[in-house]
């Protein structure tokens, strides 16, 4: 099984080694038959190659059974012309990957702003207002003067019926509750074509308790009954902006997985930032990335049928739960000592 490992950016080379040796761990127990390419992304890849992703390494994450892409610091890229170019809207747009999925819950014994959460939202990842994902060229963003600048949003029926759908599939395997996400009310023409097409296919996928909720009124309910929500579904920014206010609920924004995921290739990428203000300290938590790569194993286990590959992805779920509830096996983040090499090597003998 092939798998490629992008390091990214910051901490990105600090929390994707931790991830080799825990995947390295279960390649021993569950003998997944595990094989590992590094991949240039981020500044490495502009220093050798003269852009932050190239045309080689979509092919080649296309290809792969398994990828992994650590965080990349997108904010101190040169302009695309000069190679800057975001590595996750190049493999989200090239790959098709358009759910983002990113749970967030509660663990036993760690300290959380909330007492119960245990939710998905999944996030439509390849349109709305992200202006490197509007346009067939140029960008979203354009600045008729220098004292007027305008942002275009995309929402399609093809977009958002897709990732509904999904939403809706995983809900029905879980609680069987989908809440909607928009912002009809002002946003009426974008909004209602996502919030009809999520209807549809709600509707479609049946058995399903079906709430919808403005955006502005969800930031609120996350934080007041979090434990009222299974399934989210909502629009790329909105999407993004939740899964960190659930993610800080829950914990910390170092515990959340995130999931890329299309028809035909899925992609474990942090829900963080590449956190310039502490790579190289060995401080970041690597937990993020872990459960991205446990969702990463329990998606390719479904798909090709491979049971051993979704053991894998629960032993690793439940033995970092496991640590998280030790206050003596947590990060400095959480109030923990270990570092993010020495939380590595104990879950690694953990596992
Ligand atoms: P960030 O998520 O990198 O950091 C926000 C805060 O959370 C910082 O204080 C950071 O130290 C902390 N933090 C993040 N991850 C952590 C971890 N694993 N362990 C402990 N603490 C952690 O957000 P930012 O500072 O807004 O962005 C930094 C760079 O990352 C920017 O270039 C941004 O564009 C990029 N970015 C990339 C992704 C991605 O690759 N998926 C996502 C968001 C932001």
């Amino acid at each position: 099984m092939d798998v490629v490992l992008m390091r990214g950016d910051g901490i990105g080379p600090e929390i994707t080694s931790v991830t080799r040796k825990v995947l390295d761990a279960l390649d021993r127990s569950f003998s997944l038959g595990l094989e590992f390419s590094n991949e240039d992304v981020g500044f490495t890849s502009l220093e050798k190659h003269g852009a932050t992703i190239t045309p080689e390494l979509i092919e080649r994450v296309r290809k792969a059974d398994l990828a992994i892409l650590g965080p990349v610091d997108t904010a101190h890229y040169p302009p695309a012309d000069q190679g800057g170019i975001n590595p996750s809207a190049a493999l989200r747009i090239n790959l098709d990957l358009y759910a983002n999925v990113r749970p967030s819950k509660v663990f036993e014994g760690l300290p959380s702003a909330v007492a119960n959460m245990d939710l998905v939202i999944v996030r439509e990842n390849t349109e709305g207002f992200y202006a490197d994902r509007t346009m067939y060229a140029g960008t979203g963003e354009v600045m008729p003067t220098p004292d007027l600048a305008l942002a275009t949003r995309k929402v399609t029926r093809k977009g958002s019926c897709r990732v509904a759908a999904y939403a809706a599939r995983l809900a029905a395997k879980r609680r069987g509750h989908l809440t909607i996400v928009h912002k009809a009310n002002v946003l009426k023409l974008s909004d209602g074509l996502f919030l009809s097409e999520a209807e549809k296919a709600a509707a479609k996928q049946g058995g399903l308790e079906v709430r919808e909720e403005h955006v502005d009124a969800m930031a609120s309910l996350l934080v007041r009954t979090p434990e009222a929500f299974d399934v989210i579904v909502t629009t790329n920014m909105f999407g993004d902006i939740l899964s960190n206010e659930a993610a800080e609920l829950a914990g910390g924004l170092g515990l959340s997985g995130s999931l890329n995921v299309g028809d035909e290739n899925a992609i474990a990428q942090a829900s963080h930032g590449s956190a310039p203000d502490i790579a190289g300290k060995n401080i970041a938590n690597p937990v993020s990335l872990l459960l991205s790569t446990a969702l990463l194993l329990e998606w390719k286990g479904a798909k090709a049928g491979r049971n051993d590959l979704q053991q894998a992805a629960n032993r690793l779920d439940l033995v970092i739960a496991e640590m998280l509830k030790n206050p003596k096996t947590r990060t400095t983040d959480l109030g923990g000592t270990l570092s993010c090499s020495d939380f590595g090597s104990i879950l690694v003998e953990k596992l």
